[in-house]
């Protein structure tokens, strides 16, 4: 599947769910080409020694569950605040207006991870998302996007390892 194609299954939404953002619509990509979409991310990355997804709240949850059963390793999630049992690590990140607090379940051994997300807006979320992988002993390998809003972050020209599918300049 190529760009051209990914891009007429995703829905720009104005907006939405408030006024200025253009909200990306990936649910008609993941209806009608979940399995082509799958191979897509499979072949953005080296997976040879990636131990699990983490997938980030709450449609990385769908994308990095569906890439890790593709893959056959394992998934783990970062929650908002207050959602896993604990024992947790937290991670505070600035949004437009206040803060907000992502949880991970602890972990002892050091592994190799990929984080993945649909979207990267800001970069606040993917930033703390590695931020509290690092605190939780995760050796983080790559950062994997649907949707790189490139013009609305500095990721590229600071060096931070993020691939996307798609990216708007
Ligand atoms: P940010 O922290 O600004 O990079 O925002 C990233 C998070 O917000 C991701 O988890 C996305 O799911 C969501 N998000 C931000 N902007 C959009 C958008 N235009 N369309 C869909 N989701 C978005």
């Amino acid at each position: 599947m190529d760009k051209k194609e990914i891009e007429s299954y995703i829905i720009d939404t104005p907006d939405f769910p408030k006024p200025g953002v253009v909200f990306k619509d990936i649910f008609p990509l993941l209806r009608d080409k979940l399995p082509e979409l799958m191979d897509v991310f499979k072949n953005m990355t080296d997976w040879s020694d990636v131990d699990y997804i983490i997938g980030i709240e709450s449609r990385g949850f769908i994308l990095g569950s569906a890439l890790a059963a593709h893959l056959g390793i394992g998934f783990i999630p970062i929650r908002k605040k207050g959602k896993l049992p604990p024992p947790v690590i937290d991670e505070s990140y600035s949004l437009e207006y206040g803060s907000d607090v992502m949880e991970i379940q602890e972990n002892k051994e050091a592994k190799n991870i990929i984080i993945v997300d649909d979207v990267l807006a800001t970069g606040g979320t993917l930033r703390a998302a590695k931020n509290l992988c690092d605190k939780a002993n995760y050796n983080v390998k790559d950062s994997l996007v649907l949707i790189n809003l490139a013009f609305l972050n500095k990721f590229k020209q600071e060096g931070f390892p993020v691939k996307s599918v798609l990216e708007y300049d």
